[in-house]
């Protein structure tokens, strides 16, 4: 059976663990971005990420996994270890890492005008931002970004 796809909600001051949970295609809202009469549905079934014992404990029923450290490299090494994570998981770079839509893949003559012109010569694969319009392309941060999520995941099944 397919596993439900894990979504998350990442409350302060946790946005830069957001922003990389996107970036590996996780559905993650940041509490900051919602607003703040939010429908229920975008809410519910979502795994909650905390730096806070209080909001941890219960009576809350919904999952939450509280981050113990400050620390960006600690944080997404305590995701992978707590939830299993592997790379069929993850599915980088298919999301926007700004409002968490779903990027699509766009022609390369669609975004002429939307890229620096040295992105344009030299790159092929473009993708966009169904929401903020933003276009995306793998680029040195993209590679950079890939590695480091490579090596975390590494060396989380190093050690146990
Ligand atoms: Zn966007």
């Amino acid at each position: 059976m397919e596993k439900d796809p894990i979504r998350f909600l990442a409350e302060r001051p946790l946005g830069k663990l957001a922003k990389w949970l996107r970036l590996m295609g996780f559905d993650t809202l940041y509490e900051s971005d919602v607003p703040k009469r939010v429908s229920k549905d975008l809410l519910e079934g979502r795994t909650r990420l905390t730096r806070s014992r209080h909001s941890y404990a219960p009576p809350s029923t919904q999952h939450a996994i509280f981050i113990r450290s400050d620390h960006l490299e600690e944080q997404l090494r305590q995701m992978i270890q707590e939830l299993g994570l592997t790379r069929k998981d993850i599915n980088p770079f298919s999301r926007c890492i700004r409002c968490n839509d779903i990027l699509y893949k766009v022609n390369k003559n669609e975004i002429v005008w939307r890229v620096p012109d040295h992105i344009w010569e030299t790159q092929e694969t473009f993708s966009a931002c169904r929401s903020c319009q933003r276009v995306y392309w793998p680029g040195t941060h993209t590679r950079r970004a890939g590695r480091i999520i490579d090596e975390l995941m590494n060396s989380v099944l190093r050690t146990n």
